[in-house]
């Protein structure tokens, strides 16, 4: 059967406290979201998604109230990073409570959590009066949805409901901060910028990417060093000297580029993200524009890589794994 594809909240918040799949809108991208508290449900988002159980996700919930019931406690420093953030695209890892089934945290001691600022997902985390666990509506390691039309690509026989609220305006998942200690642990960057972080906070600890995938310790199982893949190869330039010479090029880059070195570099389709070099504005375009690329039948995407600042970074982050192999 066909899902639907609409903005009824209370048929989403039923499916919810039945124990099944909800796709729905955030600011960041669409989330495939269960029951936090049901095992059943959330191993279903593992089913569907086939997601790997050491991976563990996010819990998003309504309102700060909800944080006494889920876990142990907010250090000073998490505090103030959800009074400044909260609504919106940061994940806090807290210490948890039991209530929390294993499958959500892939056994760890800390639980991931967000409050969502989209006004879907808000009525439906209110209206269902649950946490509900969901990482992104795709399938593992491939690109992150950004319109419920993604979703429906890949899921639209598997699940029931889409909670339609347009195109994410953030466009790139959240930032997750760790704070469990007293240095918190940038584990993912995201939506809220280092920048903005540190500057709430002070300076905060950078988690290398390959430290934890590689030599498998628990500071944050899921980051593995491909994610968030085309079909099409990818390769990062710093400039345009670096573009393979074989086969027809895509090109992903922030500034448009002149035609004479488009048709030199043999770039048959570009997506260009910001011309006045907005990184906010580049990172909510930047999932749709790999989609097209990937859709536009070159043999590579070729992408120039984004100045280190701002979500910038969270950009070149995303390319890394995206071009990883
Ligand atoms: P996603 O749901 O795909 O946006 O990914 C969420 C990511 O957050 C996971 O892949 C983990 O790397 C990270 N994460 C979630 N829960 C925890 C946790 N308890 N401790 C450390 N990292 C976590
Ligand atoms: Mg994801």
């Amino acid at each position: 059967m066909k899902c639907a594809i609409s903005q009824d909240i209370k048929a989403g918040a039923d499916l919810i406290r039945n124990g099944e799949l909800v796709a729905f809108a955030t600011e960041t991208v669409y989330g495939l979201g269960a029951n936090a508290l049901n095992p059943e449900a959330v191993a279903q988002i593992f089913e569907v998604k086939r997601r790997p159980y050491f991976d563990p996700l996010i819990v998003h919930i309504s309102n700060v109230n909800q944080l006494e019931d889920l876990t142990l406690g907010l250090s000073e420093q998490a505090r103030k990073l959800a009074d400044h953030f909260w609504p919106g695209p940061l994940t806090l890892v807290l210490p948890k409570k039991k209530v929390i089934p294993d499958l959500v945290t892939a056994g760890l001691e800390s639980v991931a959590i967000r409050i969502p600022a989209h006004p879907v997902a808000r009525q439906l985390l209110e209206i269902s009066g649950l946490p509900i666990a969901a990482p992104s509506a795709n399938k593992f390691g491939c690109l992150s949805p950004t319109q419920a039309k993604h979703v429906e690509e890949q899921f639209g026989t598997e699940i029931k409901l889409i909670l339609d609220g347009g195109p994410c305006a953030v466009g790139v998942e959240s930032t997750v901060i760790q704070c469990i200690s007293d240095l918190p642990v940038l584990l993912r960057p995201g939506g809220v910028s280092l920048e903005e972080i540190e500057s709430c906070i002070g300076q905060v600890r950078l988690a290398e990417i390959e430290d934890h995938a590689e030599t498998n310790s628990p500071l944050s199982p899921g980051m593995l060093p491909r994610h968030y893949a085309p079909q099409t190869r990818l390769f990062i330039v710093s400039n345009l000297d670096e573009v393979p010479k074989t086969g027809t090029n895509g090109l992903l880059s922030l500034y448009p580029i002149e035609e004479t070195c488009l048709k030199e570099c043999h770039f048959s389709a570009q997506e260009i993200l910001s011309p006045t070099g907005d990184l906010k504005l580049a990172a909510g375009k930047f999932f749709t524009a790999l989609r097209n690329l990937d859709a536009a039948g070159v043999d590579n995407i070729v992408a120039l890589r984004m100045p280190e600042k701002g979500l910038g970074r969270t950009i070149n982050n995303r390319l890394e794994r995206a071009a990883a192999s």
